[in-house]
């Protein structure tokens, strides 16, 4: 896989800063969504387990923006490092395509490959 050109970094470095303004958006958008339902509400007891349900798909989407939020963010700082499209595990360059698709990725696909196989 091939280093990133000067022009494909800063491509990729728009498209992270976008991302971290989505993904702050988003947060902040569903902070008051993920909030606890009251529960002594009477709501019945179906629409209750909804409630819970949705608070919990809430919440997991939630973690889920928060862990890529910090995905971006340490991305910005490798750039800032110099060390951007650089696999944070075997130090090959990542390749400009799956940065494309995912400009916050640490690691290069055979890595994390093997990374989700060890969990
Ligand atoms: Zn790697």
């Amino acid at each position: 896989m091939d280093a990133l050109s000067a022009a494909q970094l800063q491509e990729l470095r728009v498209n992270l800063l976008r991302l971290h303004d989505d993904l702050e958006q988003l947060l902040t958008d569903s902070a008051a969504s993920s909030r606890t339902v009251t529960l002594d509400q009477p709501i019945g007891r179906l629409s209750r387990m909804d409630a819970l349900q949705q608070q919990a798909m809430a919440k997991a989407n939630r973690a889920a923006s928060q862990h890529r939020l910090k995905l971006v963010e340490a991305a910005l700082s490798a750039i800032r490092q110099l060390r951007y499209g650089e696999c944070r595990r075997c130090e090959e360059p990542i390749g400009y395509p799956r940065l494309k698709a995912r400009p916050e990725s640490p690691f290069c696909l055979d890595c994390q490959g093997q990374i989700e196989e060890e969990r």
